[in-house]
């Protein structure tokens, strides 16, 4: 098969009606969102959604997220309830999914099985656009092979799904870079399952009872069963061994310098620390104040690390705090748990 990439807006009419129709047809398209690209698919086409999981290699029992034009749209596809419209007041269009119990209409492919569905109401306007034009909701996971980082350029879409999709509309680069933040509620709880640029500090303004699922700082315990089932892969690992440095035990740079003499490594610093150092090889993170810029170059990151051809990576251990858990709970997953300093050995 060949892959088209078209260079779009959300004027792109003629792109995008032939993008609809691909979707309405039963193809697989890639497609810009805020967080991510996604691999999108009529979510009403129970084939369809199996083909992404072939596409991207993914396990069978991680389900799909559900993509809509508006907030209202979710009531065709899943029992709302009056935190959902609070949730969306304040959120939506944005990069929130919320789970709550599906409609029959919604197929077992999507869910995986599962009697809830994934909603989230996108903001990215060809994203948007594009649902509007096919005139049905688009389930879509990230477009990514399954175990590589989440794309955040068409380029990285292109790069794993050349020759197994028929189009990729390249919006630029994601806004966000990492994926949605994924929430379950009920009509007065909200249990937070994936962190995103939605916060948990976010969440508590509009609910007094959020709780977050362990699995989001740490690893499961053999047995245990993961709420959402994308927590328990291995996910976003580059094929370098990656290390979280722990800095406030640790001298980042003069560390790194010292693993540079002994072997191939990159060094994910902070820009303000680029001057520092010489003739290492250097992957700057963005400010180390500016977690929205580490955020957006996180994925790109991690795979040209891959190209570089590097056996081990060194960054700093983020903190947990607002937007920055997001990244330190895709940066465990990448690393293994493998996080040097302190009380972590
Ligand atoms: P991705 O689309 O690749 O960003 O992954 C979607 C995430 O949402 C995965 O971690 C899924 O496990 C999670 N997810 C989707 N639907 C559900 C659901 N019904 N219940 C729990 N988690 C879900
Ligand atoms: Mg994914």
């Amino acid at each position: 098969m060949k892959t088209e990439v078209f260079r779009v807006t959300e004027k792109s009419d003629i792109i995008l009606r032939r993008a609809a129709e691909l979707i309405c047809s039963g193809s697989l398209v890639g497609i810009p969102t805020e967080t991510v690209y996604g691999l999108g698919a009529n979510a009403f086409d129970r084939d369809a959604c199996l083909d992404i999981f072939k596409a991207k290699g993914r396990p069978a029992d991680n389900p799909l997220i559900v993509h809509i034009a508006e907030p209202e749209d979710a009531e065709k596809i899943a029992y709302t309830n009056s935190l959902y419209y609070k949730l969306a007041e304040r959120f939506m269009p944005g990069p929130l999914t919320v789970i709550m119990p599906k409609r029959d209409i919604i197929p077992d492919s999507v869910t995986a099985g599962l009697d809830t569905v994934a909603i989230r109401c996108p903001k990215n306007k060809v994203a948007n656009q594009l649902i509007r034009l096919s005139g049905v909701p688009i389930a879509a996971p990230s477009a990514n092979r399954s175990g590589m980082p989440s794309p955040t350029s068409a380029s990285h879409v292109f790069k794993d799904m050349d020759g197994i999709i028929p189009m990729i509309l390249d919006g630029g680069e994601c806004e966000v870079g990492v994926e949605s933040t994924v929430i379950s509620i009920t009509e007065d709880s909200i249990i937070l399952l994936r962190p995103g640029q939605v916060t948990l500090e976010m969440l508590k303004e509009i609910c007094d009872n959020v709780t977050v699922s362990s699995a989001v700082t740490e690893e499961l315990k053999p047995g245990e069963k993961a709420l959402s089932p994308g927590m328990k892969y291995k996910h976003y690992a580059p094929r370098a061994d990656l290390y979280l440095v722990d800095d406030r035990y640790i001298d980042f740079v003069s560390f790194t310098k010292e693993k540079h003499r002994m072997e191939k490594c990159a060094v994910m610093c902070y820009d303000e620390e680029i001057e520092k150092y010489t003739d290492e090889i250097l992957l700057p993170v963005g400010g180390e104040r500016d977690i929205k810029e580490q955020t957006k170059r996180l994925f790109d990151i991690l795979r040209r690390a891959d190209d570089m051809g590097v056996c081990t990576i060194y960054a700093h251990l983020p903190s947990k705090d607002g937007e920055a858990l997001a990244i330190y709970n895709r940066m465990i997953r990448a690393c293994a748990h493998r996080i040097l300093g302190g009380e972590n050995g």
